[in-house]
């Protein structure tokens, strides 16, 4: 019998890192999660310890990586995500997205694997071209407080190309916008879970500025089929996930206090530094190459986000 595909997944007791683990487990591969939980948790992937086909190894992926055996796939998804926790750990951010990049293509290297990482529509910083084509080459302010994060994330991306030019590594990069569903942090800062907690416990909604900026959020499932799709295609150039359909943060606050049936108020607060005005993907290259289009309506994805966030809540209180 042919043995199973191994992949190691990177910041795989993350959000988005243990869908992955999921989904790579659900199609066949042997999955060797590592991460070292500055902002993960344990309780994503409880669920799949006593799996033959998942592993774990406790690793801070800045210092050398060692994997014993061969591996198919490396996915890099280890980073500090959100602003609250990029702000709270900027120089670990700059680490895992430099010396994690390279260690993480040192190792796809030595192996001979394909190595697919996560960027970010970060990289298009404050954009002056909307949506966001992959060709639109970003307006970042590099010494600003984000600038960590984008940077981080731009230098991972040039990495991976010099490793695809120079040593012939098969690389694949997704730029990933807004995206939410089960698992998120409950204080992980972004706008999702901060309106849901804040509507769930009947506080004020804390829409930053006057909330006329907009996001387009994208669910997991969604997302992680396209990360699938675009590690098996032979695509070596950026391509962008996430979901068109685009909201001001005013009217997803609003929605969200709608859905829950709170009666919450909206409080303005100050709009963070660099906070972009919009964002919203192109996905032209997605459907092309990728034959990819998101499924999962907002309604259809929060409303099953909110029964995570419900129970979870529930659990905090036990
Ligand atoms: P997350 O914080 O839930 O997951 C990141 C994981 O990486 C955590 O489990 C953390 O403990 C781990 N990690 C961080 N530094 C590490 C290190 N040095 N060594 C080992 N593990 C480390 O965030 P997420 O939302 O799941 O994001 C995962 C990836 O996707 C990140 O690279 C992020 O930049 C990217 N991304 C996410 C989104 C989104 O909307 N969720 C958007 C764009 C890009
Ligand atoms: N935001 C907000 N209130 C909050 C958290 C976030 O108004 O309590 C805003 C934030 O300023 C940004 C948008 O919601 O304009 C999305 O923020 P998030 O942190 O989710 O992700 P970003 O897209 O900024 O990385």
């Amino acid at each position: 019998m042919a043995s199973r595909p191994r992949t190691l997944i990177t910041g795989g007791a993350g959000f988005l890192g243990s869908h992955l683990c999921d989904k790579f487990i659900a199609n066949g591969h042997d999955v060797i999660c590592m991460d070292n939980f500055i902002t993960g948790d344990p309780s994503n992937t409880a669920h799949l310890f006593g799996n033959k086909q998942f592993s774990f190894i406790e690793h801070d992926v800045t210092t050398y990586i060692f994997v014993d055996g061969p591996l198919d796939n490396v996915l890099h998804f280890a980073s500090p995500a959100s602003p609250i926790d990029y702000l709270k750990y900027p120089i670990q951010t700059m680490k895992v997205g430099a010396m994690g990049t390279h260690k993480a293509l040192g190792l796809a290297k030595a192996k001979g694997a394909r190595f697919l990482m996560a960027s970010t529509s970060e990289v298009y910083g404050d954009p002056l071209i909307h949506p966001q084509p992959e060709t639109y080459w970003g307006n970042v302010n590099p010494i600003g407080a984000r600038g960590v994060y984008d940077e981080a994330k731009r230098f991972a991306e040039a990495l991976a190309m010099a490793y695809h030019r120079y040593h012939g590594v098969e690389t694949r990069i997704v730029r990933i916008f807004n995206t939410y569903g089960p698992r998120m942090r409950l204080d992980d800062g972004r706008a999702l879970p901060t309106f849901m907690c804040q509507a769930l416990g009947g506080e004020d909604i804390t829409v930053f500025g006057d909330g006329s900026q907009t996001r387009s959020f994208c669910y997991v499932d969604d997302l992680v089929e396209g990360i699938y799709r675009l590690l098996n295609s032979d695509y070596s150039d950026p391509v962008n996930i996430g979901n068109p359909e685009e909201i001001t943060i005013l009217e997803f606050a609003e929605e969200i206090v709608r859905l829950t049936g709170s009666r919450s108020k909206i409080e303005c607060k100050p709009l963070p530094e660099d906070d972009p005005k919009v964002r919203k993907p192109d996905l032209t290259r997605a459907r092309a190459v990728l034959n990819w289009n998101p499924k999962v309506s907002r309604s259809e994805g929060l409303k099953t986000t909110l029964e995570y966030f419900q129970k979870k809540i529930a659990e905090s209180k036990e």
